[in-house]
């Protein structure tokens, strides 16, 4: 199976979601699910949160030319963003040659943490904490027979005193193996069914006990070797040097580099029903972790002007739980990714976000992502500026020729073609 699809990008959709037919082998069921007709419903929806009225589609797109770990790859992605898509297709046909993406994962263990308070004896309490350490991960993992059965679940404690304004406090640290699930809901059960023993055990009164979304027991790495998009062009290489170099030392610029990374990331980890606001979370800690906001990149150099690229990051995303299995479309997201395990799903979006951020650099370093991006954006526009479904490609097409995507040369086009409609 290819990831590079000559003219995808010009193809209908219903041409494109036939090619991808084509390799992943969907039925007309799936195609038709992913078509929107059928599949997910209010009905469904009504049992995914509270208070249902309906559902918001988001956009579904295809990332092409991928090759992680070997395997060539199509990579789904939900945004509502333009030029998301486009820009991860092109970076990773870049790095195509060179072999692709490859990836590493230091397993899937996720953070509980449990607040002790009104401890008499804080570091006597800690002592007996380790000293107790195999009935309490006895008792966790009591709570969840599967992850245990499939080689998961609690495996380790950290414990340590954290001084507050009013007191010392214990935090215990549960390090749970949640093998393809993201976990919070199964580190959050054994968090809590473990608090009377570790009330009894500290002679302390236990507050929180909830999973940590700063997932650094769960990182993944990706590195790419880039062809250089700059022909020869010194003065642009090194602006793509500088440009990278600063999101490492200003948060400022860092914020918006790893903004770049995350469309990327989030895209895929909407389209699989994973949680977006867990990874953000872990991701923009895991940032700072040098007690200054950071870019998640890093830029090199290499033989023959390549350029290396390499992101580190917490990915706690899984292929089970959640809404992974039970939305139907995040269900399609995951088969047509190919990927079986939440490693090789974390590898995945490490490497979009990867290629995302060098498609980001290469634009801002020289042409400026303004001209790329209104262009792709200006069905937006033109839809703002009033025109309706039958309108939108004339209003481009038109904005186009006098090569001006800014809204106010969309509403005097619209104004036009209404005008002349009426006549
Ligand atoms: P879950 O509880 O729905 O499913 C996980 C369970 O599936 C495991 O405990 C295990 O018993 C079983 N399982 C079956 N096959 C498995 C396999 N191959 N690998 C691992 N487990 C397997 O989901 P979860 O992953 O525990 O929780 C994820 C959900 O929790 C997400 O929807 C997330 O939004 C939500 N959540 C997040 C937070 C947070 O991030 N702070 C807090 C609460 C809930």
């Amino acid at each position: 199976m290819s990831s590079r699809i000559p003219g995808f990008y010009k193809l209908s959709p219903a041409k494109r979601l036939d090619k991808i037919a084509e390799h992943i082998e969907l039925g007309e069921e799936e195609k038709d699910i992913l078509r929107g007709n059928g599949g997910f419903s209010v009905n469904q929806a009504d049992q995914m949160i509270e208070n249902v009225i309906g559902y918001l589609p988001i956009p579904l797109g295809i990332a092409a030319n991928f090759k992680v770990n070997g395997k060539d790859v199509f990579i789904p992605m939900a945004t509502e963003e333009p030029s998301v898509v486009a820009a991860a297709s092109h970076a990773a046909k870049l790095a195509y040659e060179s072999g692709g993406f490859i990836t590493s994962y230091t397993g899937s263990i996720m953070i509980g943490q449990i607040q002790v308070t009104d401890v008499e004896d804080p570091y006597g309490a800690m002592a007996r904490v380790h000293e107790n350490k195999e009935e309490i991960i006895k008792l966790c993992n009591k709570q969840d027979p599967t992850l245990v059965s499939l080689g998961g679940g609690m495996k380790d404690i950290h414990v340590r005193i954290v001084p507050t304004n009013s007191e010392e406090m214990i935090l215990i640290h549960l390090l749970v193996d949640t093998r393809d699930a993201m976990g919070a809901n199964a580190v959050n059960t054994m968090a809590e069914a473990v608090t009377p023993l570790i009330e009894k055990i500290t002679q302390g009164s236990v507050v929180l006990r909830i999973l940590s979304n700063l997932a650094d027991e769960r990182i993944t790495r990706a590195r790419a070797i880039f062809e250089n998009p700059f022909e020869g062009d010194k003065v642009a290489m090194d602006k793509f040097y500088k440009a990278a170099q600063l999101a490492i030392y200003d948060p400022y610029r860092a914020t918006t580099h790893n903004k770049g990374i995350m469309n990327g990331i989030s895209a895929v980890v909407t389209a699989t029903g994973n949680d977006t606001r867990a990874v953000e979370a872990g991701v923009h800690a895991y940032a700072s972790k040098s007690g200054q906001y950071r870019s998640l990149t890093r830029w090199e150099i290499g033989k023959d002007n390549k350029i290396i690229g390499t992101i580190e990051l917490p990915l706690a995303v899984g292929m089970v739980g959640g809404a992974t299995q039970s939305h139907p479309v995040a269900k399609l997201a995951t088969k047509i990714m190919g990927v079986q395990s939440a490693e090789q799903l974390a590898g995945v979006i490490a490497s979009v976000g990867l290629a995302q951020n060098f498609a980001a650099i290469r634009a801002l370093a020289s042409e400026g992502i303004q001209q790329g991006h209104m262009k792709l954006h200006a069905r937006n526009l033109a839809v703002l500026a009033g025109a309706k479904e039958d309108q939108i490609d004339e209003v481009v097409n038109i904005a186009a020729k006098h090569e001006s995507y800014q809204f106010h040369e969309m509403e005097k086009i619209v104004k036009s073609l209404n005008t002349n409609r009426k006549r």
